[in-house]
């Protein structure tokens, strides 16, 4: 029997299958309960404690709870290119990527899959870090699922206020949901741990994408990182926004963000003496630092 489900803080209580048949709609993921993957590959472009020299083992996630109108990731997001892939075959591809060099595995996108993801990790505990790459709208009960199976927290947070979160990602409780789950998992790991390659083997980086227009909104997240999150956890400050998704049709993030808008942040940064973290040069916006989600790796 299909059951409801109110895994993420959506709850939207929709009928979820284990496998969503063709056309069917699903909640509003849209994705079954089993793992839909759009890619799996070592990734170069995360952060350098991330990556490493050889790669971080991310593992793309299709789906989404939240409705962002400018998702980088767009396909797999909203057009859920993707194949469904039951927890066995998914392990062996985690384990395809560690023996190819991973310094991680990157559960990329993993809300809406906590349970299965779960249930993987409580059998089986992979020999490298466990990144859980997250949009930072995490229910308690999805992070309590990852709870001992997690050793590095990804999260952006993209808003402090409820105007913005609904226009642009269509989630006006995105930052009620996410000031408690982002203080949970700096809770869950409690520590930040480098390994002699500079690679965060326990730890948590939050990721700011700064949009156009929104720098003072950009500087108003700084301080409320600066003021809630322990002095370890380390920030990422993103200028890589491109107009993509849904973007044209919201004229005033139709564009890149200006010099002007980027260094206003970066003052900010500093003056707040946030010095634990990464941020992006201006070149880092290019479509080409997007992975093509074309099903690679994924083979048996
Ligand atoms: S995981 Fe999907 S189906 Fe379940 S509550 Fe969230 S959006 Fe709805």
């Amino acid at each position: 029997m299909q059951e409801r489900c109110y895994d993420c803080p959506r709850r939207c209580g929709a009928l979820r299958p284990l496998v969503l048949e063709e056309g069917q709609r699903g909640g509003v993921c849209g994705v079954g309960t089993q793992p839909v993957v759009a890619r799996a590959m070592l990734h170069l472009w995360e952060e350098p404690c991330i990556s490493g020299t050889r790669g971080s083992g991310a593992v793309f996630f299709s789906g989404c709870s939240l409705g962002c109108v400018f998702c980088q990731n767009d396909p797999i997001s909203h057009g859920r290119v993707g194949e469904s892939i039951p927890l066995p075959r998914l392990r062996r591809i985690m384990e395809r990527l560690i023996s190819e060099g991973a310094h991680n595995i990157n559960l990329v996108n993993p809300t809406h899959f906590t349970r299965a993801l779960g249930a993987l990790l409580e059998d089986w505990r992979p020999p490298v870090p466990v990144v859980y790459n997250t949009g930072g709208y995490d229910s308690p009960e999805g992070l309590a699922r990852m709870e001992g199976k997690v050793d590095v927290y990804l999260p952006d947070l993209k808003y402090v206020e409820a105007g913005p979160a609904a226009r642009y990602s269509g989630a006006s409780d995105y930052f009620a949901v996410a000031r408690e789950a982002l203080p949970r998992m700096a809770r869950q790991i409690g520590e930040s741990r480098m390994d002699a390659q500079g690679i965060l083997r326990r730890g948590m980086i939050v990721r700011h994408l700064i949009l156009p227009g929104q720098h003072r909104a950009a500087m108003a997240v700084l301080d409320w990182i600066h003021d809630n999150l322990p002095p370890w956890v380390m920030v990422s400050l993103m200028c890589q926004y491109l107009p993509m998704g849904r973007a044209q049709e919201f004229r005033e993030i139709n564009r890149r963000l200006t010099s002007y808008e980027y260094n206003a942040v970066l003052e900010h940064l500093d003056k707040l003496g946030m010095e634990n973290g990464y941020v992006q040069e201006r070149s880092s916006a290019r479509e080409d630092y997007v992975p093509a989600f074309n099903l690679e790796g994924l083979e048996e």
